[in-house]
Formats: structure tokens, sequence, C-alpha cells
């Protein structure tokens, strides 16, 4: 075994996986900018993580200035900051449009 390093877990409520994405957002209000963190996920939970990450971010009230962009889905790394950590963004799409991986509609008037 490895050197141990602290296990992160899932922030949903009753969920019992380690943690392996963080849910956060693009921050900045013109002069800092940082990535604002709503929550650390396992696979699973994923689409409610993200979902409740969005509607957090829908409901946060900017002063003038301030810029927050939708929360995307970054790989976990230990002992990364926040700046390098990788977007999934494929996997963010998947969540956010469900009838991407079905089949083409071939729906007919
Ligand atoms: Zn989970």
């Amino acid at each position: 075994m490895p050197m141990p390093s602290y296990q992160v877990f899932c922030s949903t409520k009753d969920c019992k996986n380690p943690a392996q994405y963080k849910i956060a957002a693009h921050w900045s209000d013109g002069v800092v900018a940082e990535l604002k963190t709503y929550g650390l996920c396992c696979e699973e939970c994923l689409p409610t993580g993200l979902q409740r990450g969005r509607d957090r971010q829908m409901a946060c009230q900017l002063t003038p200035g301030e810029t927050l962009e939708p929360p995307g889905i970054f790989l976990l790394q230990h002992g990364k900051r926040d700046q390098v950590l990788q977007r999934q963004t494929e996997l963010e799409e998947q969540i956010l449009s469900p009838q991407s991986h079905a089949k083409p509609p071939s729906r007919e008037e």
C-alpha cells in the first residue's frame, strides 16, 4: 500500500462512497477569481450533485461586478490545487442532456 492519504467522501446525505469528483464553479469579482465548491460526489451521485450545484448557482445573489459560472464537474485529485483540477465536460454534457446518448429522435409528423 502506498502512503495513506486522507479519504474524502461523497457529500450526498446517506451516501458512504468515496468522493471522486468535485462540483465547483468559477467565481470572480473582477479582481479575485476562485473556484467555488458546491460539493463532493461519487460517480453515482453526480447527476444529483451537479443539479444541486446548478440550483444553488441560480439562487445565488451576485453583486454588480461579480460573475459566477454554472457549476461543472472536476476530477478530484489529492494534493492538487483547485486551479489545476481537470474539468469533465463530457460527463457534464451526458448528465445535462440525457437525450444525447439515447437513440436519435425519428419522430415524424
Ligand atoms: Zn454519492
